[in-house]
């Protein structure tokens, strides 16, 4: 391992054994572990027996902790960013120390792992050629619909994150403005009740209301428009 280097180090979405034995490698050699959440990281470093401290590093203190991190690094400390699940940086903090350890000079080196997206792409049957992720979707209005729309019309494979209490709404908006368009749900990846569900946009919102919702955790992936209207 390099010193003054930032390890992007990717833990699992749900199944502990997803851990890769480099992640675990890291994880106890660098000098300190940047944390989204200090708690959650903790109950994993401890499953794996691993002691190193923990820095806390979210949305809400990364821009005040970015100076003080950059520093340490140049001064050839080796450091690790993990999040609460998958990849860091994918809908996740980590971009602004990323960036400016680009800016800066600072090496950042990556091990790689679970990522929901690509999991549930990966699963999904639909092309994987040329795919655009879109995160999470405004929560609400005219920005919502457009975003919507924008994916509708989109030629590629479109993969959105979602949450439980917003899946119905999102399978019902997509029905109305496109019944026959093919969905293909992933809910709880690696866990006891990882499920998936594909069909129409109208027959997936009509099951999911029927189960009056679904809990967990969710990505959503849109078949791209070429295939739909063919
Ligand atoms: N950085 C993470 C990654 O690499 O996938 C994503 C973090 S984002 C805050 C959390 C979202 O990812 C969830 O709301 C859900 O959409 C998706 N997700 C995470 N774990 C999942 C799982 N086990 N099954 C399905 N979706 C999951």
């Amino acid at each position: 391992m390099k010193e003054g280097t930032l390890y992007i180090v990717a833990t699992p979405i749900g199944n502990l054994a997803d851990i890769s034995e480099r992640a675990k490698e890291i994880l106890s050699e660098v000098d300190a572990i940047l944390a989204e959440d200090t708690r959650h990281t903790g109950k994993l470093l401890a499953h794996l027996g691993i002691k190193t401290k923990m820095v806390s590093y979210h949305d809400h203190n990364e821009k005040g902790r970015v100076p003080e991190i950059i520093e340490r690094l140049k001064q050839g400390e080796k450091m690790a960013l993990v999040s609460d699940a998958g990849t860091p940086c994918i809908s996740d903090p980590g971009y602004r120390i990323v960036h400016a350890c680009r800016e800066e000079g600072v090496s950042v080196s990556t091990a790689p792992g679970p990522n929901a997206a690509l999991a549930a792409l990966s699963i999904s049957g639909l092309p994987t050629d040329r795919f655009t992720f879109e995160g999470f979707l405004p929560p609400k209005g005219a920005k919502r619909t457009k975003r919507i729309e924008k994916i509708l019309a989109s030629d590629c494979t479109s993969i959105v994150y979602e949450s439980t209490h917003k899946i119905q709404k999102l399978v019902d908006e997509v029905a109305q403005l496109d019944p026959e368009r093919k969905l293909f749900i992933a809910r709880e990846l690696t866990k006891m009740y990882e499920e998936t569900l594909h069909g129409t946009a109208s027959e997936i919102a009509k099951q999911i209301s029927e189960r009056k919702g679904l809990k967990g955790e969710i990505v959503v992936i849109f078949e791209r428009v070429s295939e739909s209207k063919n």
